[in-house]
């Protein structure tokens, strides 16, 4: 089995040997990185299919990291910190990494972020995401240019932002979305730091598309960071 190429960016030797074990053992190809600059070098001529990335180099700050690779490349980025404030996380997200693991993490736990992160993979090569007009998750369907939702074949009756943030999801299935960034794309910088309206439509949107909004299957609550599309099989 030909397994996905992940880039590990760690300078910590214990924390790298864990991850590369980890990889090893599940099959997966791997490179590493103990610096920002190597991971630059490697990324560039390498091409992984993930990094991970630790945020705590020698030489340079990941966040310049993940924006010099933004630049250039849209290759996902999973960010693996020690930092465990939220706004650490945030910046990371809204800097263009895809998901964040906080030190310490289990085998587990890295081993489904890398999961999610494949599946987000594999839509974008297989064009259904942002491309085609038709989106199917799960029990969810969304007809772009009709402009419907429809829950298990049911139409579902959304107001325009409830629609508008349902797309948002769908069409970043898999990723961590800010607060701040979905506003943005929502209403625009003027309503920047309205989260506890986006919490409001997110409950009304949640009630009409989970069957359970308490434990919900579709739209994941990152507590103080955002949310995320779940991958339903
Ligand atoms: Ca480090």
């Amino acid at each position: 089995m030909n397994k996905a190429l992940i880039l590990v960016v760690e300078d910590d030797a214990p924390v790298r040997n864990l991850i590369t074990t980890t990889l090893k053992t599940h099959e997966y190809r791997y490179l590493t990185a103990p610096t920002g600059e190597a991971a630059l070098m490697e990324t560039a001529s390498h091409n992984p299919e993930i990094i991970l990335l630790d945020l705590g180099l020698p030489d340079m700050d990941g966040m310049d990291v993940i924006r010099q690779i933004r630049s250039w490349s849209n290759v996902p980025i999973i960010v693996i910190s020690a930092r465990s404030e939220d706004s650490d996380k945030i910046d990371a997200l809204d800097a263009g990494a895809d998901d964040y693991l906080t030190k310490p993490f289990s085998v587990e736990e890295l081993l489904a972020r890398l999961r999610v992160t494949l599946r987000r993979l594999a839509l974008m090569q297989g064009g259904t995401l942002n491309t085609d007009s038709v989106f199917t998750n799960g029990k969810l369907k969304i007809d772009y240019a009709a402009g419907c939702a429809y829950m298990d074949q049911e139409e579902l009756h959304l107001t325009p932002i409830e629609y508008k943030l349902l797309c948002l999801l769908s069409k970043n299935v898999g990723k961590v979305l800010t607060h701040n960034f979905i506003t943005r794309q929502i209403w625009g910088s003027s309503w920047e730091n309205d989260v506890a309206s986006l919490r409001v439509f997110m409950a009304t949107l949640r009630k009409k598309i989970e069957k359970y909004p308490s434990s919900p299957q579709y739209i994941q609550t990152h507590i103080g960071v955002g949310y995320r599309m779940m991958k339903v099989e």
